[in-house]
């Protein structure tokens, strides 16, 4: 634990959740604030039996729970979330300084999150009785799956959670919920809330140092794998849940393209494609990784992105002044000027470009234009704040490129004509196209990506069932 004046009081508290009961790691871990750069508090660290422990605890828990009628499972869920509402601030602070994010997006996060439960909670899963004859029934269900793992990147711990632990748990699943190692604090936090009002062993927590994540996905009493995190990740976690033909489902990296229409008005919808690429240092699965833009614009569009780029304030996100906050981590912080220097050698850098000359990870919002499509910049997952636009004349030319990746998790249109975008969107390989706006997931979902971008999804009554499996009960009078 460091000396440094701002740190957090661990005192017993960021202990790991094994089977209903608070339980200090087999080691410690340090967190960092990315705002200093800076070890701010520790937290519990999983040893490999301690992994053991919790998924025994969760098997354990898994009968009970699962024959809980759903009503009762779905009170407790509404009880977690008024005790979420109840420690809001308290969440919200201790994410900015996991995260770096300001404190107003991290309120916003945690209202997500707790929407989010509440929608889950809204669901249910009825019988249905699908032929019906003299003879009998033929009755579908959806039965619950036995333990899931629920593993989670460091961007949106709150709110990837929520969307793996509420439904995994209304379902009848029992969880191991494993954060990403950088950001662990909000996802403990979590844990203590869940202790005093679930049964033991329903939600169990565990902290690693990037070091545990295969051990859970092969473990044979794991049947099922909700995973967010990178494509490189998530080619293992699937490759490992071979073994034991686990269920899985991944919501992986994306580089989504932004195509603007030559007849958009570029004045009005510059600071919306901006948010949208710009949001949490450009750290979002769907923020707009790339920007094509017609001849006939492109000038305009590269002035008025520069402009905002140019108003962003960095800082830390507990100082209310603070538009943007650092990078989350250092290796992303390296790998982020590594995209900065392609960024400079292959094109024309016309606001920020910058590495900021102070504690901390912080790289200015930079926009980069009259860059070609081979570069680094345009090809890669960039999940920074380094934007790059690129010049198109035929419409054509534009989805063609926007499609050549192998990612498809989002993507977007935009136009004074909106009937005219949703042509174009139609040709999109995307799991979600928006006309006209971008990163709006609305709980009733369905959300999940297309090619290497992941596959199954989550949100809403599909997201839900992700799960469950089909349970035929064929009934012979
Ligand atoms: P990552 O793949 O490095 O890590 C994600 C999680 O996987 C962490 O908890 C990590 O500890 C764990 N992990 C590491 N090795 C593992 C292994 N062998 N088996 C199982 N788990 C393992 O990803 P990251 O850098 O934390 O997150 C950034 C990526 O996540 C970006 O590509 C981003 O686009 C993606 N993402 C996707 C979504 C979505 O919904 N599609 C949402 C947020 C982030």
């Amino acid at each position: 634990m460091s000396a440094n004046p701002k740190s957090v009081s661990t005192g017993s508290a960021f202990q790991l959740l094994i089977g209903g009961r608070k339980v200090p790691g087999a080691s410690q871990l340090d967190v960092i604030n990315p705002a200093t750069g800076k070890v701010f508090a520790s937290c519990a660290r999983t040893s490999r039996a301690q992994l053991d422990a919790a998924v025994a605890a969760a098997k354990s828990a898994f009968p009970a729970w699962s024959k809980l009628p759903l009503a009762e499972r779905r009170a407790l869920l509404l009880k977690i979330a008024a005790a979420l509402t109840a420690r809001i601030e308290e969440f919200a602070r201790l994410l900015t300084q996991e995260t770096g994010k300001p404190l107003a997006a991290a309120q916003r996060e945690m209202k997500g999150c707790i929407g989010l439960t509440h929608a889950y909670a809204a669901l249910d899963l009825p019988s249905k009785v699908i032929k019906q004859t003299e003879q009998g029934r033929v009755v579908r269900q959806q039965a619950p799956l036995g333990v899931v793992a629920a593993i989670t990147a460091w961007n949106f711990p709150m709110t990837l959670l929520a969307n793996k632990v509420p439904p995994a748990l209304l379902a009848g699943n029992t969880v191991v919920l494993k954060p990403a190692p950088t950001t662990p604090l909000t996802t403990l936090l979590f844990a203590e809330v869940c202790a005093d009002i679930l049964p033991p062993g329903v939600l169990n927590v565990i902290v690693d140092q990037n070091d545990l994540g295969s051990a859970l996905t092969e473990h044979p009493d794991i049947a099922k794998v909700t995973f967010t995190g990178s494509t490189a990740t998530g080619k293992k976690v699937m490759a490992s849940a071979a073994g034991t033909v686990k269920r899985v489902t991944l919501e992986l990296g994306g580089n989504d393209a932004a195509i603007v229409l030559d007849d958009a008005n570029i004045k009005e919808i510059a600071p919306r494609i901006y948010g949208a690429a710009m949001h949490n240092c450009g750290q979002v699965c769907i923020a707009i990784k790339r920007v094509y833009v017609h001849d006939s614009q492109y000038d305009a569009m590269c002035e008025e992105l520069g402009k905002l780029a140019a108003q962003a304030v960095l800082g830390d996100g507990l100082e209310p002044t603070t538009t943007m906050g650092p990078l989350q981590n250092k290796a992303q912080f390296e790998k982020v000027q590594e995209f900065l220097a392609d960024a400079h050698a292959n094109g024309k850098v016309i606001a920020g470009g910058k590495v900021l000359q102070r504690e901390g990870y912080f790289i200015e919002p930079t926009i980069v234009r009259d860059i070609p499509d081979s570069a680094r910049l345009v090809r890669e997952e960039q999940f920074g704040p380094v934007l790059p636009v690129l010049r198109y004349t035929d419409v054509n030319d534009a989805i063609e490129r926007a499609n050549s990746t192998e990612y498809g998790l989002g993507s977007s249109v935009w136009s004074a004509d909106a009937e005219r975008a949703f042509e174009v969107a139609q040709q999109i390989g995307a799991g979600t196209v928006w006309v006209n706006k971008h990163l709006e997931v609305a709980p009733e979902g369905p959300f999940g990506g297309a090619k290497q971008s992941g596959f199954g999804v989550e949100m809403g009554q599909e997201g839900l069932e992700e799960f469950t499996q089909v349970r035929i009960i064929n009934l012979n009078k």
